[in-house]
């Protein structure tokens, strides 16, 4: 296949600007056009709930690219303008502006949208955190000091009490898992987290349900429970999981479904991509339909995407990788934490906070956990790539009890 005469990318931040990096180091010299429903340029996320949070770091400092280096990439720029409809055959996309913007090739990178509690529209004093626009709303009231109640026991919520905690504040984290990230890093090593936040003077409210806020004269004052008992908040934080951004999407003649429905090189339509966290392609190593929300996906992805635009035919096959900064702890994972899995410690010790753990199912490692052991970590992973046999990787390696 010939190089398309014009791309046009929606979505102007990680994944996107990863295709669009990826297609001019390959060569392409064609029109490149990026789309972004924020007026920022391209930002990371990661940095948002720790270091922008914090204020450790200025907002633009999680600018992904400076302007002299945009500037470099020969694309148009269209910020602040969402893409609100797409014909995947006639490949044009609508913007609420109204511009029409149609492109040989198109790629969607539209990324998430956080899922809200009904209760929450109306109430001032509630956050959900997935933009700098909200990270810096979030921060302006976090300053005034006051009591935080995170809803939701996953990365973003633990991410999050955990800088409020660092910021001295009083936070409670309130949601239905066992252990917090019990369902992504399973019970054992959710419990040396939920020690680690404990340690720390974070509250936590674990295994109970929340029914709904509780507001006076238009302001947050608390959570209520399923149990009826309502914690008092000045500030609640909403990070009960994000849906993909693909609502735009309907009538578009895609296959939607947990995102935009892929073959395994990422194409949904005849000259359509998705890329990044929006993204639910086959992987064919797996054999199944996946989606991943994390950082290393977006640009490993993009990369792929832009080699098959430009007529690769490059299956995407990647060792889903993610990380996670809480207190003093680096938490990183590669490959897959089965539910079912066995548990090896085969490094450290967690009561030093520093170990590296394997994770097993049906007789192959799986998947690899590092704590506060980065280089360690990362040697592991020959074996999620290699799928080492679970008896050859453990040795004599400690087994967690479950
Ligand atoms: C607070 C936070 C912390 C995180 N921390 C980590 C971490 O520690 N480790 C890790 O591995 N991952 C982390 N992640 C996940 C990581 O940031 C994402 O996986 C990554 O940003 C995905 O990139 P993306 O380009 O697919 O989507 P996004 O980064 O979400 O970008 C999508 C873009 O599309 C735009 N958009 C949406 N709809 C439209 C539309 N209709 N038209 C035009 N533009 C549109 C959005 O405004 C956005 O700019 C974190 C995410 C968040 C929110």
């Amino acid at each position: 296949m010939n190089a398309p005469a014009s791309v046009l990318v929606v979505g102007a931040s990680a994944g996107g600007l990863a295709v669009a990096e990826a297609l001019r180091r390959e060569g392409y010299a064609g029109k490149l056009t990026l789309l972004g429903a924020e007026r920022h340029l391209p930002y990371d996320r990661p940095p948002l709930s720790k270091k922008v949070l914090s204020g450790a770091w200025e907002a633009d400092k999680a600018r992904l690219r400076s302007e002299a280096e945009l500037a470099k990439l020969d694309a148009e720029l269209v910020l602040g303008d969402a893409a609100v409809h797409l014909d995947a055959a006639a490949r044009e996309v609508t913007t609420a502006s109204g511009r029409s913007l149609r492109a040989e090739v198109i790629v969607l990178a539209t990324g998430l949208e956080p899922r809200r509690l009904p209760s929450q529209e109306g109430l001032s004093g509630v956050h959900v955190l997935r933009t700098v626009d909200e990270t810096l709303a979030l921060r302006a009231d976090l300053l005034a000091g006051p009591r935080v109640v995170v809803v939701g026991d996953g990365v973003l919520g633990t991410e999050i009490a955990a800088t409020a905690r660092g910021m001295g504040l009083t936070v409670t984290v309130v949601g239905p898992q066992p252990a917090p990230m019990a369902s992504q890093l399973g019970p054992v090593v959710g419990g040396y987290l939920a020690r680690l936040h404990a340690d720390h003077g974070v509250e936590l409210r674990l295994g109970v349900a929340v029914s709904d806020l509780v507001g006076e004269g238009g302001r947050v004052r608390g959570v209520r429970l399923a149990s009826g008992e309502v914690l008092p908040a000045d500030v609640v934080v909403v990070a009960i999981g994000s849906r993909p951004a693909i609502g735009w999407l309907e009538g578009s003649g895609l296959r939607l479904a947990d995102g935009i429905v892929c073959d395994s090189r990422c194409q949904a339509a005849e000259g359509v991509y998705a890329v990044g966290d929006v993204a639910f392609w086959h992987h064919e190593g797996l054999g199944t339909g996946l989606r991943l929300e994390n950082r290393t996906n977006a640009v490993e992805q993009g990369m792929t995407v832009a080699a098959n635009i430009l007529g690769k035919d490059r299956p995407y096959t990647p060792v889903p990788y993610f990380w996670t900064d809480q207190f003093d702890a680096k938490i990183q994972v590669f490959g897959f934490l089965p539910s079912d899995a066995e548990v090896a410690i085969v490094e450290g010790d967690p009561a030093r906070r520093q170990f590296v753990a394997l994770y097993g199912s049906r007789g192959k490692v799986k998947g690899v956990l590092g704590w506060n052991m980065v280089k360690q970590t990362r040697q592991h992973r020959q074996h999620v790539v290699d799928g080492t046999a679970w008896t050859d990787a453990v040795g004599k390696a400690i087994l967690v009890p479950r």
